[in-house]
């Protein structure tokens, strides 16, 4: 088993060290099936610390592994030969094959990508970050994720394909025949892989190039309508008659204990799987209508996220003391305190980070507002970047309720994150009480 440095793409056998421990992390393409949810609880609680995590684009994060332990959780998981894969990671639209909005079903046509890309030998040594959506053209989709190579399905003719970015900043390649898709994405993959071992899709010098070397089969890209992705928290209605539910962890992280709890009253109540995807999102597969609210009822009562405007959603936290030896604060006690003070301010425009220390586990890049224990207070806009200052964790409290209380009188149509960036990041410091 090898271990991997900060910034390197940890996997099940090659998990990353962090502040509480190795972290070993999975890549689901499709739902998860229950009876192997709760075996990846137990073997958390067996080999890790217990917490779990769903990531913004979607993996699923085990912590607090050992040295000992983290082997032994590899070899358990390999035997429950889960949908999730490693080596390029392809991710999914969240219910591909299952969303009723879907054009057609993709999951025939992603298999047959998968396992070329699994035998390619063209790409033996492409960058290990360098990824691969595909999205079924669903209600739900990935739009805000970035990848490499993004597939979009348009109709049963034509499959669009995009490189270098989310949904709006990608480039397009062109259209291809469904047929063609699978030898165009090797082709770009191998184009990739040709450029160099740290090469990515934005280094191939536009989509130019590329265009002229498959000619023969692209279409010429046009422009299309990206109409708003559904919010994946909610009700969602499947192919079969049957329903997903979107919910969410707070605060990002979830003891495999209480995942343990919601599996098998997700089994209770007839649901098939459960779903990791972009957002943090956890969809809870084939329940009925009437289980449905049944559910949700359950889920809310348990402490999850199953509003879309819930201030926690916008809220994440690092393992902090007692879990982790090098945290000075317990941020996942704090982390309620701070939500709450900050109801109004949380509006979803801005993200909040708590740190137990200044390595940062599982920090947001576009966090607005940090703190970074032991009295490390960041604030971050587009204008002047990250600008920093120190304060206490319970003065970063009081300060971000005085923030919050401000936010209520910003002008008509103002969200939070034009707020603060009317304010400047030095007044924004100075509310929050932080010596600059
Ligand atoms: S305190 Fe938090 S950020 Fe620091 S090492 Fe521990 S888990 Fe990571």
């Amino acid at each position: 088993m090898t271990t991997l440095r900060r910034g390197e793409c940890p996997g099940v056998t090659h998990p990353l060290p962090t502040g509480d421990g190795w972290l070993a992390r999975l890549v689901p393409f499709a739902p998860i099936a229950l009876a192997d949810i709760a075996a990846l609880c137990k073997a958390s609680l067996a080999h890790g610390n217990g917490m779990l995590e769903i990531t913004q684009r979607g993996n699923l994060q085990v912590r607090g592994l050992s040295a000992a332990s983290a082997p032994r959780f590899a070899a358990l998981v390999q035997t429950l030969n889960l949908p999730a894969d490693t080596r390029v990671p392809l991710l999914t639209s969240p219910l591909l094959g299952l969303d009723a909005d879907e054009v057609l079903d993709g999951c025939a046509l992603f298999d047959e990508l998968r396992a070329a890309v699994g035998r390619c030998a063209a790409i033996a040594d492409i960058h290990p970050k360098v990824s691969v959506i595909f999205d079924g053209g669903g209600a739900l989709r990935l739009d805000e994720v970035a990848a490499d190579v993004r597939i979009n399905l348009i109709s049963a003719n034509s499959v669009e394909i995009r490189l270098a970015g989310n949904a709006l900043t990608s480039w397009p390649l062109g259209y291809v025949a469904p047929g063609d898709l699978t030898s165009t994405v090797i082709a770009v993959l191998s184009a990739i892989a040709a450029h160099g071992a740290h090469a990515r899709a934005r280094d191939l010098n536009g989509a130019g190039p590329l265009r002229h070397t498959l000619a023969s089969v692209l279409h010429p890209a046009t422009p299309r309508n990206l109409t708003p992705a559904r919010n994946p928290i909610g009700q969602h209605r499947l192919k079969d008659g049957l329903l997903a539910l979107g919910l969410a962890f707070p605060f990002g992280q979830i003891h495999a204990r209480d995942l343990l709890g919601l599996a098998r009253r997700a089994d209770h109540e007839g649901a098939s799987a459960l779903r990791p995807t972009a957002g943090k999102v956890c969809l809870v597969v084939g329940l009925t209508e009437v289980a449905l609210p049944r559910f949700r009822a359950f889920a809310a009562s348990s402490n999850l996220i199953t509003d879309a405007a819930d201030p926690r959603r916008y809220v994440t936290c690092c393992a902090g003391a007692p879990a982790c030896s090098a945290a000075s604060v317990s941020t996942r006690d704090w982390a309620p305190r701070i939500t709450q003070a900050a109801h109004h301010l949380l509006d979803g425009s801005i993200h909040m980070h708590l740190s137990g220390c200044a390595k940062g586990c599982g920090q947001p890049s576009a966090a607005a507002l940090g703190f970074v224990g032991p009295h490390g207070v960041l604030v971050q806009d587009q204008a002047a970047g990250l600008t920093t200052g120190t304060a206490s964790v319970e003065q970063f409290a009081n300060g971000i309720a005085h923030l919050d209380t401000l936010s209520r009188a910003r002008f008509l149509g103002e969200n939070s994150a034009d707020l603060l960036a009317r304010m400047g990041a030095v007044n924004v410091l100075a509310t929050l009480g932080a010596q600059a």
